[in-house]
């Protein structure tokens, strides 16, 4: 039988949910002739992460650190991966690589029926998840406000956002400054508080978290990070990252195969694999 070869290129890989997720999105489907890889690659050969799977035949790749932002050289980007500067998804039938994690992002804050429009937005970091975050919150008609340790790494990420896809209604502040603006919801793009530094968050001590808020952590292990207790201690509603993480996989999945993933059981799947590793 023709196998249909797909797979994740990154280092290191020993944590990665996508083979397992998607794997047995294929197995739900009947789609026995998919497959997707799990390769390890050093990060020194980005090319070659690229363009070896590509003359093997595969029909597409899911990109992660550290290649995410030099795969961009070979593949054709479109909108959204120019606008964030990283591509984690190509297709090898037309070259095209876009970013899925704006689109697991909104999807699953969607899923969730969180309002975006008008609203004010605090987002916590600056780094690549936050470019995907501010992009998608931006697109959907929010005022972002963007708060980071390094303020100047904010301050950069928003000049290259506004030359790279003309975002405008979004600065980089204090946490201080952000809270006066009446935000309804905060998304943690940080890794504070993700495992095993669980007893972490990254509210500054000092500064009170604004009362019944939505939170949307991108962290998903542990599934409710420190941050999300306390905002529901102060009647609010916090929801975890895995969401955003299947989401992402059922774009690409759609992406390669051209049929509606089975989200319910892409979700189920990752679940298992984390209380698996939480056994351990
Ligand atoms: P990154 O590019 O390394 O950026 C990390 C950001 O967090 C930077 O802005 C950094 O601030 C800030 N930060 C790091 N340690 C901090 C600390 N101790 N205190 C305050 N701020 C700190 O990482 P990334 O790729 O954006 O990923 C960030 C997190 O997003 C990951 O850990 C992961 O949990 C989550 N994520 C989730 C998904 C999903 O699908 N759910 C997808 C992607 C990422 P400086 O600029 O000051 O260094």
């Amino acid at each position: 039988m023709m196998q249909n070869r797909v797979g994740i290129i990154g280092f290191p890989l020993t944590h990665t949910l996508s083979p397992a997720m998607h794997n047995a999105a294929f197995k739900a489907l009947g789609m026995q002739d998919w497959l997707y890889d799990k390769m390890e690659i050093p990060p020194d050969i980005p090319r070659h992460a690229v363009e070896e799977p590509r003359r093997h035949g595969y029909i597409g790749l899911n990109i992660t650190i550290p290649f995410k932002e030099t795969s961009m050289r070979y593949c054709v980007p479109d909108d959204k991966a120019r606008a964030i500067g990283a591509v984690n998804t190509i297709d090898f039938r037309n070259d095209v690589g876009t970013n899925t994690d704006v689109d697991g992002f909104i999807g699953d804050l969607e899923a969730h029926a969180v309002p975006m429009k008008d609203q004010t937005v605090i987002v916590l970091g600056a780094g690549g998840a936050a470019r995907a975050v501010v992009y998608g919150l931006w697109q959907q008609g929010a005022t972002v406000l963007v708060v980071n340790r390094t303020l100047q790494r904010a301050q950069e990420m928003l000049s290259q956002l506004t030359f790279s896809a003309g975002v405008t209604s979004a600065k980089a502040v204090t946490l201080d400054e952000a809270v006066e603006h009446n935000p309804s919801l905060i998304v943690n793009c940080t890794p504070v508080g993700m495992y095993p530094n669980v007893g972490e968050s990254p509210w500054v001590d000092g500064i009170e978290l604004p009362k019944g808020i939505t939170l949307y952590d991108t962290i998903y292990r542990p599934a409710k990070t420190k941050l999300m207790q306390t905002v529901e201690q102060r009647d609010g509603r916090a929801i975890g990252g895995l969401g955003m993480l299947v989401r992402q996989g059922a774009k690409a999945f759609e992406i390669w195969t051209g049929k509606v993933a089975p989200v319910d059981v892409m979700m189920t799947v990752c679940l298992e694999e984390l209380n698996k590793r939480n056994n351990n």
